[in-house]
């Protein structure tokens, strides 16, 4: 496919143009703080940056009305919801963890829930020093399956690519359910597989869960 990346020089962005160049995919389209790179109109968006590019990002979904796949964490609702008014038009996949190991935590957390009263919950997470938001995406999805007022602890350390726990503790025992990503190539198989994914679909809003049609 010939995509175009808006992030494309940072760490996420250059796992994606890496894994996407391996797999023969042309990046036609590039959007960075050092400017513009433009050969030819990209099939599909992807966006891998920070906030303050969103509107960038609207601005080049409007010009090009190609798919979006977004992974930009630390959108606010304001955000999000022109996310879903765009998704009216073309395909939108967004979220906060592209790796299939999160959608089997999410799972698992919920199960969890569902099964323990008189429980204390709390969600840990940590990630590497330059990570901006705090808490990660990742653990605000935890909160939100969890559908309740949950505390996170978040850690920033070295070059952790992303941990989260969620520890279930009654009087008696604790359990802990924990993912961790080894390296950044796992979010760049998600976020390849949601672009051919979103290429082939009709207008809407999606998740990486649609993306991989988890059915439990
Ligand atoms: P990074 O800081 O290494 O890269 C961000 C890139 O965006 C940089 O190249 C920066 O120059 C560019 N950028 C920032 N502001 C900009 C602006 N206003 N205009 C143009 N370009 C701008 O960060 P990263 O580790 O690559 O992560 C990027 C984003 O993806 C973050 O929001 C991060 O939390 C998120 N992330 C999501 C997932 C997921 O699975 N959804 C996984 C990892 C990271």
């Amino acid at each position: 496919m010939k995509y175009g990346l808006i992030g494309r020089n940072g760490r996420m962005g250059n796992e994606i143009y890496n894994l996407f160049s391996e797999k023969g995919h042309q990046l036609v389209f590039s959007y960075d703080k050092s400017g513009e790179f433009f050969e030819e109109k990209p099939e599909i968006l992807i966006d891998f940056s920070l906030p303050e590019a969103f509107n960038k990002v609207i601005e080049y979904v409007d010009k090009f009305k190609v798919p979006l796949v977004i992974g930009t964490t630390g959108l606010d609702e304001n955000q999000i919801k022109q996310l879903h008014e765009i998704s009216q038009n073309i395909p939108v996949v967004q979220s906060y963890n592209f790796s299939i190991g999160i959608q089997v935590l999410l799972r698992l957390t919920k199960l969890a829930d569902s099964l323990l009263k008189d429980v204390d919950i709390e969600i840990l997470e940590t990630h590497h020093r330059f990570k901006k938001d705090k808490p990660s995406g990742t653990a605000k999805m935890l909160k939100d399956v969890l559908n309740k007022d949950v505390n996170i602890s978040s850690i920033r350390v070295g070059n952790v690519p992303g941990d989260h726990t969620v520890y279930f503790g009654t009087l008696g025992e604790v359990i802990t359910i924990s993912h961790r990503a080894l390296s950044r190539r796992t979010f760049a198989e998600g976020v390849l597989k949601s672009a051919e994914f979103a290429i082939k679909s009709i207008a809407g809003f999606y998740t990486f869960n649609d993306v991989f049609n988890l059915t439990i």
